[in-house]
């Protein structure tokens, strides 16, 4: 496909990431059907590229959680598999985006823990883990062992929401890797939100153990701001935001939202 702005790379088999805008989109074929994991913001048809990697249909679009740089671009399928909790904000375009641009007529398919997308031989498993976003699902490949985790468990994991308070806690952040944990015999990669691409599963161990230090008492150190962040980003009470990097993880939290209130 020329002039496009989509650009795609194949993983393993039936199985590619596809980069265009906002965040990183995969497309995850079985013998029946292909679904994409997340459809960035892109205003061009991402359903379209997708379709031209395979010839299972591929009709639908699962998002990790409702943020509009992974939902922006479901306008052009069928319809979109997502969180109860990502119905509020999934269809509204950040500010600095053109709203006219997007298609957001499209009707959802609520999921939740324990559910799963057939696809044929392939099956997509549902974990709620919201911690990054009160909507965000990991979504397990259990034939190519890969997890997809959205903004959770990624090079970095914001726990951070726009508005004063209340913030995700880091006791729920390890409560998610706990049952992500669960399941470890059954992947070996992460495929995340933003950057890491069949990344090495032990991702998951260490955000615990960084959860763990946190909670234990280590703090993070004073968030700073980048001058090139997310444009529709605000950052609220930047005094309480804190970085905690440790081995491959970094996590951003408020430090008044350690344990659960
Ligand atoms: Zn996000």
């Amino acid at each position: 496909m020329k002039d496009t702005v989509f650009s795609s790379r194949k993983l393993c088999p039936d199985t590619w990431l596809i980069q265009g805008d906002g965040c990183n989109s995969y497309l995850i074929v079985g013998d029946k059907r292909g679904v994409v994991i997340d459809t960035g913001f892109a205003t061009e048809n991402i359903q379209k590229y997708a379709q031209s990697l395979t010839d299972k249909p591929v009709k639908m679009a699962a998002n990790t959680h409702g943020h509009f740089d992974h939902t922006g671009g479901n306008g052009w399928f069928s319809g979109a598999y997502m969180s109860a909790k990502a119905l509020d904000i999934a269809k509204k375009p950040y500010p600095s985006l053109d709203a006219s641009k997007y298609p957001v007529d499209y009707p959802v398919t609520v999921i939740g823990d324990g559910d799963q997308l057939e696809l044929g031989n392939r099956i997509l498993k549902v974990f709620e883990i919201p911690a990054h976003a009160p909507s965000s699902i990991a979504f397990l490949d259990t034939k190519e062992e890969i997890l997809f985790t959205g903004d959770e468990v990624d090079s970095h994991a914001m726990l951070v929401w726009m508005q004063n308070e209340p913030q995700p806690s880091i006791e729920q952040h390890a409560r998610n890797m706990e049952k992500l944990l669960t399941v470890r015999d059954d992947y070996k990669y992460i495929c995340a939100g933003h950057e890491q691409v069949m990344g090495d599963a032990a991702l998951v161990e260490e955000y615990l153990e960084n959860d763990k230090r946190i909670m234990s008492g280590i703090e993070g150190e004073q968030m700073v701001m980048a001058d090139d962040g997310p444009e529709d980003f605000v950052m609220y009470q930047i005094e309480y935001k804190r970085m905690s990097v440790y081995k491959n993880t970094a996590i951003g939290y408020d430090v008044r939202y350690i344990l659960d209130k």
